[in-house]
């Protein structure tokens, strides 16, 4: 990291002016998302607007309707596109850059040119496509239906069962239309849905007859915001924020100040996001005078919404009164940077606030790899690689320069391993494509003499003599081996599994393995081992124990952010001169940074994806794995003594709300996961759209960009 390239306003040196036009492909064979051309509109203009343009673009005679259908990469279905209402704008209708747009023809065309635009004769009739709610009216949680429209309502409805596997009797289908349910009663079911009020992209619920009185089932929080022309990038840092439950009830709690007008309406926006009352909402009078106050912002450009979450922060805090620090207080934490001159070995070092921690994020490969230590110990690390890491020896040296530079590589020994079990040793020479990444298995060895030889423990379940674990790598005298040469190295491992599950070392069994093959028992009445290999058996209770365990301990160590923080907390060489004070001249120096305790409340990562030089910029879409519980960084934190405050405090965060980028640097989308406080659930905000995330694994993404972790209680 270089120093000082951090602190609270250090990305403002650019602005991500993104273009406000958005590129459309639209497929020149039919439903083929790999053959296409691109269109580009403005995010403004009306679905009349590019209707007209595909007409001019394809010279489509005026006589030749058509309708245009989008792909929809959550459901991988062609959804059909409202242009009933020819001025509905493309960014009201939901289309991003990037969409995939494919002609639906009314009739087949009878130009030749068109013909072959789309040779296949389209003979499909007409399908609407509905989002069904799987619960009565909660429209976060929904199902795709699909039904031709020339269906009657009737049908529909019988579909609908269906699908929900409900019972038939006595329930009404309802249509979401103008922001109210409209009811369907049986009496209608003969009418046709084309000639009904029924669109492709609405709402549909059953539910029993309630009289009329339709229950709008609102959870609090989960309110999607309006895009005033490209400003996605606000309404995510606002979905981001509001999720932070600690901070939006201290901004709800607080009594209206004078000189604090900003900080007001966004305090009257959460009122609407979170009372429960609002599908979705439109942010105008927070946005226009957001922009008043922050002219950088004023104009349809699309922006970086870290850059932008800071500016806010900023702003508010700025208003409050002095002795008012909420924002410091949740946001804010103090960063340690100490550098070393390698001259004269003085250290100076100096403190820095931050708001965020501007995590670097490269091309650079990561290989996943098990590392088994000798005493037991085991997890996976991410080792990152470049293209000269061609094979085993290469990838031994890369391992041991970022985890162990103080073991040489005839401690390591690189291994296959399946479910477990040791299959083979690999050759230093082996090329890394030639082996399956998960097969990498790297085991630490004890150093050992020429009189010595090294041997495996394994790790069994007793009943099934399955291995539950990686093995370790023991020394042993090659001749004359006996109990005692090996008793102190499997005291260590039994250590290490009895202090993981509790269980008392007596219940383990120790075995070892002869050169026939023949198991003996092994304790201290052993004499003249003839050693192949050691086991050592748990019950198999212990044996879940420890698996619980250590599931719990590695999913949370694996993750590449984990890696990443890492590498920026980790010391070292400043890349310019450093001036020592103490030798007054130009020296080389080393550099660490540290966080302060108490750690901040609310941590923000911002996971630099787009860089800026002279020459160039890009946005890099590596995927970087990241925890959603108990991020620890404990390990890069350091007492400030000059603090009042008790720092008994964790150093654990959970995930609150990823802020997302999607689509490339010139032009794209931001969107929003946050965990909603009331009912612990994940959901997507999308503007206007609020989506119940039904897997959390979906949270993890190549676009996450900002990630929101609150500090554990
Ligand atoms: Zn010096």
């Amino acid at each position: 990291m270089p120093y000082n390239n951090y602190g609270p306003l250090s990305t403002t040196q650019y602005s991500l002016s993104m273009s406000p036009y958005i590129e459309f492909r639209l497929c020149t064979v039919q439903h083929d998302r790999n053959q296409t051309i691109s269109i580009t509109m403005r995010s403004t203009d009306t679905i009349a607007d590019l209707k007209e343009k595909i007409t001019n673009r394809l010279s489509i005679p005026t006589s030749q309707h058509f309708s245009l259908e989008v792909f929809d990469t959550n459901t991988f279905r062609w959804i059909p596109i409202n242009d009933t209402v020819s001025f509905y704008t493309l960014n009201g209708l939901h289309l991003y850059h990037g969409d995939i747009l494919n002609i639906k023809w009314a009739r087949q065309p009878t130009t030749t040119t068109l013909r072959s635009l789309y040779p296949s004769s389209y003979t499909e009739t007409d399908y609407l496509t509905f989002y069904l709610c799987r619960k009565p009216f909660d429209q976060y949680d929904y199902t795709i239906l699909t039904i031709s429209s020339a269906s009657t309502i009737g049908k529909l409805r019988r579909k609908a069962y269906e699908k929900l596997n409900r019972p038939h009797e006595s329930q009404s289908l309802f249509l979401y239309y103008h922001d109210t349910w409209m009811k369907f009663e049986s009496d209608m079911d003969d009418g046709v849905l084309e000639d009904s009020p029924f669109r492709s992209r609405m709402y549909i619920s059953v539910d029993h007859d309630d009289g009329g009185s339709y229950r709008r089932i609102l959870t609090k929080g989960l309110c999607g915001l309006v895009n005033l022309a490209n400003t996605c990038y606000m309404n995510s840092v606002f979905q981001c924020l509001s999720n932070i439950p600690e901070f939006t009830k201290k901004m709800l709690e607080l009594t209206d100040e004078s000189n604090a007008p900003i900080t007001n309406y966004y305090k009257k926006l959460l009122e609407k996001l979170w009372s429960g009352q609002y599908r979705s909402f439109d942010p105008s009078s927070l946005v226009t005078n957001l922009k008043v106050k922050l002219p950088r912002y004023d104009n349809y450009r699309q922006q970086d919404a870290q850059e932008f979450m800071n500016y806010f922060l900023n702003l508010m805090q700025a208003e409050l009164s002095p002795n008012n620090t909420l924002i410091t207080d949740y946001f804010y934490g103090k960063i340690q940077s100490k550098v070393t001159c390698l001259e004269c070995k003085n250290v100076e070092s100096t403190n820095e606030p931050i708001s965020f921690l501007p995590i670097a994020v490269s091309n650079c490969n990561q290989k996943s790899i098990l590392y088994v230590k000798t005493n037991g110990e085991y997890h996976t690390v991410s080792v990152k690689i470049d293209a000269s890491i061609r094979t085993i020896a290469d990838l031994i040296t890369c391992f041991l320069q970022q985890y162990e530079p103080s073991l040489t590589p005839n401690h390591i020994l690189a291994a296959k391993l399946v479910d477990n079990r040791f299959i083979t040793r690999y050759n230093d020479m082996k090329y890394l494509s030639d082996v399956q990444e998960e097969e990498i298995a790297l085991l630490q060895c004890p150093g050992k003499t020429k009189d010595q030889k090294l041997i495996l423990c394994e790790f069994v379940e007793r009943s099934s003599e399955k291995q539950f674990r990686p093995p370790t790598v023991l020394v042993v005298p090659t001749l004359n081996c006996n109990y005692h040469d090996i008793s102190d190295q499997l005291d260590d491992l039994l250590g290490h599994l009895c202090s993981i599950t509790d269980a008392l070392p007596s219940t383990c069994q120790l075995s070892w393995l002869d050169w026939n093959e023949q198991y003996y028992i092994l304790d201290d009445r052993s004499r003249r081992l003839d050693l192949k290999s050691v086991r050592i058996g748990m019950p198999v209770g212990d044996v879940e124990l420890y698996r619980v365990h250590n599931h719990i301990h590695n999913s949370a160590d694996q993750s590449a952010l984990k890696s990443l923080i890492a590498d920026f907390f980790r010391e070292e060489p400043l890349d310019s001169a450093y001036h020592c004070h103490k030798c007054s001249q130009s020296t080389k120096a080393r550099q660490k940074s540290s966080l302060y305790l108490p750690l901040p409340q609310v941590l923000i990562i911002q996971l630099k994806r787009f860089t800026f030089d002279a020459n160039s910029s890009e946005k890099i879409d590596t995927f970087i794995s990241f925890p959603l519980n108990e991020l620890d960084l404990s390990e890069y934190t350091v007492e400030d003594n000059n603090s009042k405050e008790k720092t008994n405090s964790t150093a654990k965060y959970n995930l609150v709300a990823v802020c997302n980028h999607i689509g490339s640097l010139m032009a794209g989308h931001y969107t929003t996961y946050a965990k909603n406080q009331g009912d612990n659930q994940w959901y997507l905000f999308n503007d206007t759209n609020v989506t119940k995330v039904n897997n959390e694994k979906e949270i993890v993404t190549k676009n996450a960009y900002i990630l929101v972790y609150v500090r554990a209680n």
